[in-house]
Parts: C-alpha cells; sequence; structure tokens
C-alpha cells in the first residue's frame, strides 16, 4: 500500500502513542513530526529527502553507523533459516549461544553467564529480580533495598523508572517504589562545595552512601546501580576516585553491585567496558544498545560467577527459576548482535572511539572555548556533553522558561546535525556512531559552536 504524506501525518496525530513525547501537544501538530526513511554511515534521511549528520546514534545506540548491510545479511539469514525458537528449559538456537560466549570473552573479569531480554529496561528488572532471588537463597530475605543515583537513568518500568533518578520519569506515576533510594549523583560540575578537590567530592560521595546504608540497616541493603558514566543524567564521567571509594564502602556491607553498561558497553567509552574503562569490578552488568547496534532488540544481564554459583544453589533448593520472556535470546536479535561484535572488532571501534574521541572533544573545547554561556565541556570516548550556564564562574543554571537546550539542540539541527537536549538543566549530549571519523567530527563541532553562537 502506498502511503502519501499527509495520511501519515494524520495517522500519527491521530493513532501512534509515541514515547516521551508532550502528547496533546503532538495531537495539535505543534511538535515535529520527522519520519525518518532511510540511513548510511552516520547519517539520516528524512521523507522529504532532508539528510542530517546524527550525532546521537539514534538513542546512543547505533554504534556501527546505518546500513551495515552485514547485520541485515545475518537478520535476513537467519530467518530463513530459524526465526524463532524460544530458550525455555535448556532449548537454544546457534546464533544465541556463540553469543554468549563472544560476550563473556569481551566482560570484565569473573563474569560467568548471559541472560537475554529485550530493553534495558527489562535487562535491570531482572537485575532486581536476581538481586531478591540471591538474597532469599542466603536466608536473608530483609536484605532487599537498591540503591540508585540522583541523575542516573535504568529505563522507564516500575521497578527501573523508580531507580531512574530523573523526576520526570516519576512524575504521576506513583514512583519510586518503596525498595528504592537515591544518592548522590557524582556530578562534580554541580557540586555544593567548590572548594573540593575532585577526589574530596569523590569521598563525600562514597561518605554519603555509607550514612546510607548505615542509615537504612545494612542488612536491609541489596544493591547498588550505576552506569561507570552518567549517561541521560547530562553525560558526566565520574570524579576521579569514585568507583574506587564507593566499592570499598559496598564491599564493607556485602552490598551487590550492578554495573549499568547500557551505553558504556561495547566500546562507547573507547574500552569494550565501562567497567574495564574504571576499574568497576561488578556482580551484574546490564548490556544492550550497542549489543545490536539497535539492529534489533536485545538486552542482556552479565552474571558474575559469584552470583551464579547462588543461583545454581537456587535451582537444586526451588527448581527451574521462575524467570523469563517469550523473546529471551530471539535468533534474529542474536545473529544481528554477533554480526555487529564481529563489526565492532573488524572496524577497530572500541580504539576509534577512543582516539576520534579524545580528537572530537578536544576540537569541541577548543571551539567553545571563548563562549560566555558555556559552563563545561566533558565526556569519555565518543560521549560528549556540553552544559551551559548564565555565569559559568558561578555556574548559575538559566532560567528554564528561557529553553536554552532546547534552542542550542534546534539550532544545531538547523546546521544538519542531530544532538540531544538532556532531560535536566541545558545541557547539549553527543555521543555520535563509534564510526566517526575526524572529517565528521569537524562537521559536529562547526554545527554546536555556530548553535551556540547564535543563541548566545
Ligand atoms: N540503562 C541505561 C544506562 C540507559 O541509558 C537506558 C536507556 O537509555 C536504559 C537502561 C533503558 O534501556 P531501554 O530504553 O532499552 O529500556
Amino acid at each position: 500500500m502506498a502511503l502519501r504524506g499527509n495520511e501519515l501525518d494524520a495517522w500519527d496525530r491521530d493513532h501512534f502513542f509515541h514515547p516521551s513525547t508532550h502528547m496533546a501537544a503532538h495531537a495539535r501538530g505543534e511538535t515535529p513530526n520527522r519520519i525518518i526513511t532511510g540511513g548510511e554511515g552516520v547519517y539520516i534521511t528524512d521523507r522529504d529527502g532532508k539528510r542530517s549528520l546524527d550525532a546521537f546514534a539514534g538513542l546512543y545506540c547505533v554504534n556501527v553507523g546505518y546500513g551495515r548491510r552485514e547485520i541485515a545479511d545475518a537478520i535476513a539469514a537467519q530467518a530463513q533459516k530459524l526465526a524463532y525458537y524460544h530458550a525455555y528449559v535448556g532449548h537454544g538456537s546457534e546464533p544465541s549461544i556463540q553469543l554468549a560466549k563472544m560476550i563473556i570473552d569481551r566482560a570484565p573479569a569473573g563474569m560467568s553467564r548471559v541472560f537475554f531480554g529485550l530493553s534495558g529496561s527489562d535487562a535491570n528488572e531482572t537485575n532486581i529480580k536476581l538481586v531478591w532471588y540471591v538474597n532469599n537463597v542466603l536466608g536473608r530475605p530483609e536484605k532487599k533495598k537498591i540503591i540508585s543515583r540522583w541523575r542516573g537513568y535504568h529505563g522507564s518500568g516500575l521497578m527501573t523508572g523508580s531507580l531512574t533518578g530523573l523526576e520526570v520519569f516519576h512524575k504521576a506515576f506513583d514512583l519510586p517504589l518503596t525498595q528504592v533510594r537515591h544518592t548522590e549523583a557524582p556530578y562534580y560540575y554541580g557540586r555544593q562545595d567548590r572548594s573540593q578537590s575532585e577526589e574530596q567530592f569523590s569521598q563525600a560521595c562514597a561518605d554519603k552512601l555509607e550514612e546510607m546504608i548505615l542509615a537504612e540497616g545494612p542488612e536491609t541493603v541489596a544493591a547498588f546501580i550505576g552506569e561507570p558514566m552518567l549517561g541521560t543524567g547530562g553525560l558526566v564521567p565520574p570524579p576521579s576516585g569514585y568507583w574506587e571509594k564507593i566499592q570499598a564502602v559496598l564491599a564493607r556491607y556485602d552490598v551487590l553491585l550492578i554495573a549499568d553498561e547500557v551505553i558504556t558497553g561495547f566500546g562507547r567509552l573507547g574500552s569494550m567496558f565501562g567497567s574495564d574503562h574504571y576499574g568497576i569490578k561488578p556482580d551484574l552488568i546490564t548490556i544492550a544498545k550497542g549489543l545490536t547496534s539497535a539492529y534489533a532488540p536485545l538486552s542482556g544481564v552479565i552474571v558474575s560467577e559469584k552470583v551464579w554459583k547462588i543461583l545454581e544453589k537456587g535451582s537444586d533448593a526451588l527448581g527451574a527459576i521462575g524467570h523469563g520472556w517469550t523473546y529471551s535470546s530471539h535468533p534474529l536479535c542474536t545473529a544481528a548482535a554477533v554480526a555487529n561484535l564481529e563489526l565492532v572488532d573488524s572496524l577497530g571501534l572500541v580504539e576509534n572511539a577512543r582516539e576520534t574521541g579524545a580528537y572530537f572533544r578536544q576540537s569541541l573545547a577548543d571551539a567553545l572555548a571563548g563562549q560566555r554561556i558555556v559552563g563545561d565541556v566533558r565526556g569519555e570516548g565518543l560521549a560528549a556533553a556540553v552544559e551551559f550556564s548564565a555565569d559559568k564562574d558561578d555556574r548559575v543554571a538559566f532560567d528554564p522558561a528561557l529553553k536554552i537546550g532546547p534552542r542550542i539542540y534546534a539550532a544545531t539541527l538547523a546546521r544538519g546535525v542531530i544532538t540531544r537536549a538532556m532531560p535536566q538543566g541545558d545541557i547539549l549530549g553527543l555521543a555520535p556512531p563509534l564510526c566517526l571519523t575526524r572529517d565528521e567530527a569537524d562537521i559536529v563541532v562547526k554545527a554546536v559552536a555556530g548553535a551556540v553562537e547564535a543563541v548566545s
């Protein structure tokens, strides 16, 4: 059926419930209705034929770039051979088993098994269920609270929306759930005490975490969840010493550590995993996005040998684990992931994230150095943020009504480059595909600098 443009617009307004969208404004036709029809390399094309450089890789997920034939072919070949079979009671498919092995080969030391889901949110729901199950098996049913961080993003399900430390994801949903607590974000730029060094601020974060564990009662605190580098909360690398100090506290009170690597897994920071990048030794790791570069929906929980041993013990006592999805390890998705990880290796994308990332972030900082409204330029690998400030010496935020972040986003888009206005504060996020070249990095920097100049 051939679709006409204005028909699509009407159907979209009348029938399509978009995620994270102002529903009333969209139904009134006030928000852009941009229908994307194609993608090649770091560029996407909309239905009007307009090309844009996607410096946010979709939602920080199209890591190998658009239009990769190898992944499309792998999905098609698997669809013809075996489109689906479930993985319950010990069943499997070839690409799923191969993928589990590939992930463990690449994962930080001490990791043992992979459970597959479809989204970062469901993988984090799995993580929390596993943590609770572990403490039940160990005979300590009161040890169930989960500590997350303000500014953390872990999904938008019931538990994961609760773990997310951004109020917009709680508002009017009766979240967070009662088992969740939030502690200080490792957001050095926003610290209250300006005299603190990064190490001192990290120590203060660890001290606050310890106070919280003691106030709640260590016998009630099961796990701590954190992204190695904060993502949706403002693309903030941890201050120096942060993870070492946090892990020392967790070890003292026997609190499990979940590293949410949905963004940082598979190369974004210039290391295969953010945990390796920052010396984190997690008990459980969440993966999604870069696992398939979003060519198919797939997530996973990587379970350490330590946790796996307890799960095995649980099965002997309780029988088969009552957890799984129809589409856990869907063969089309795992076939896509195998092809994707092979591309990440053969194209050297982890190295490119490190090297082109360093060039990109330095060029960005240089281009914005003289700008009055730029308070901070930060990042790691191919993840970067520009934070705007009404007074950069005192880090005074702009009045939100001025919509500085969204205006700079729009001005950058008008220059042909897609970025993201992050949901909290005036922060422009950049997370291009990991295949970005230096020439493409120059295009992004020029567009951002031009937009900032125009809005200042
Ligand atoms: N965890 C992190 C760190 C994320 O960035 C995201 C999504 O952006 C999620 C979890 C949730 O993933 P999904 O949107 O696939 O449910």
